[in-house]
């Protein structure tokens, strides 16, 4: 388990398939919570863009601050071989890259960071009882940055060849697929720019979109549309993933004609939209139809000293640069309600 973004040094080990061991990492002090003061004035549950900035800011406000990272930090921003349109990066920059500076800045702020999941949240006094599996942390400010998870499809053979052939992660696993043919499944920015990814090193990434039209930016789809290894199949969903031990094709359907067809391929790499991690907070609050969590412009969700920040939050933009404004946004107003108590 890291208790660190991975430097590129260690993307590099993880994906070249070298002997990796923990040895590689460098030292760092690995905190439970049973080595911190239990009292804070703001614990932030997420360690990705939206819970880093939301620490860093709050950091320098001067308030004691906890992260509850979950197993480990950078969040989605991790799997992301190249982040574009984030103001500063004119060439984009890797995800794995942009999540260790911000916690290099976070920890020298004075940041605490604990690897641990927020289990459940209850009211205590005048604040909040963050609970998890290594004990209760007491806050009178919570922010929310759970982020989400990217959605499975649920069909025969995606789960059993998980880590097979079946990813959710180009960036970690195009180096190994040079040369073969694979396929990307979605139609928005994240199935275009990982097919982008792919088209790197595979010799032909085919797109399978559910719909007649492409939902990505244009510039994406623009960038698909030119590229030569690149193919796309409109109303085409997948129905069974094929593969004894490793994938070796994709039984297709095209929605139009409905015509089956078997496609035979080396990896299949799922991008159809984010499911928000909140399972924990249901009960504890009214969520939106998708599971996101309802917040007003300065974060503020319906129970008061609560915050959401980043895509966990209903109406968010989806973007790296807005996850990191909202978790601003949730630290200045936390600053502001620990100072006068107005909410
Ligand atoms: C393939 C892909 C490509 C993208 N490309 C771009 C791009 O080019 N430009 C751009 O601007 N944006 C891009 N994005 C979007 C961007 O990555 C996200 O908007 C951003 O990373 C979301 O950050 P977040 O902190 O809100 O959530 P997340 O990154 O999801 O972080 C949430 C963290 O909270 C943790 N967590 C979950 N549950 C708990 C719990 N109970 N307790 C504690 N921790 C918990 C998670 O493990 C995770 O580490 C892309 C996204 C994807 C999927």
């Amino acid at each position: 388990m890291n208790d660190h973004c991975p430097t590129i040094r260690e993307i590099e080990l993880l994906t070249s398939h070298a002997s990796f061991t923990a040895a590689d990492l460098p030292a760092r002090k690995h905190r439970t919570l049973q080595t911190l003061d239990k009292e804070f004035e703001v614990v932030i549950a997420g360690g990705g863009i939206a819970g880093l900035t939301a620490a860093l800011v709050s950091a320098r406000l001067g308030r004691k601050t906890l992260v509850l990272a979950g197993k480990a930090l950078g969040g989605l921003l991790l799997s992301i071989e190249k982040i574009e349109g984030f103001p500063g990066y004119a060439d984009g920059i890797p995800g794995y890259e942009l999540c260790p500076i911000i916690q290099e800045q976070a920890v020298a702020a004075g940041v605490e960071f604990a690897m641990t999941d927020l289990r459940r949240v209850e009211a205590q006094g005048n604040g909040w009882n963050a609970k998890t599996a290594q004990g209760d942390m007491h806050a009178r400010a919570l922010v929310l940055a759970t982020g989400s998870t990217l959605k499975e499809m649920g069909v025969p053979g995606e789960t059993r060849l998980r880590g097979k052939g079946v990813s959710y992660c180009a960036s970690c696993d195009a180096p190994l697929l040079r040369n073969r043919t694979v396929a990307v499944v979605g139609g928005g920015d994240s199935a275009l720019q990982e097919s982008l990814t792919l088209a790197a090193f595979a010799e032909r990434v085919i797109v399978l979109a559910r719909g007649e039209k492409l939902s990505a930016q244009m510039v994406y789809r623009n960038r698909v549309a030119e590229h030569p290894k690149i193919e796309i199949r409109f109303a085409t969903v997948v129905e069974q993933i094929l593969g004894a031990e490793k994938v070796t094709g994709a039984r297709i359907r095209d929605t139009a004609g409905d015509a089956a067809a078997d496609l035979e391929l080396a990896a299949l790499f799922v991008y159809i939209g984010l499911q928000p991690n909140t399972e924990f907070l249901k009960g504890l609050m009214r969520l939106d139809p998708s599971g996101r969590i309802p917040a007003d412009d300065q974060m503020r969700t319906e129970l008061r000293g609560v915050f959401a920040a980043g895509v966990v939050r209903s109406g968010s933009a989806g973007r790296a640069v807005a996850s990191a404004g909202d978790g601003t946004t949730a630290a200045v107003a936390a600053d502001r309600f620990l100072a006068d108590g107005d909410w």
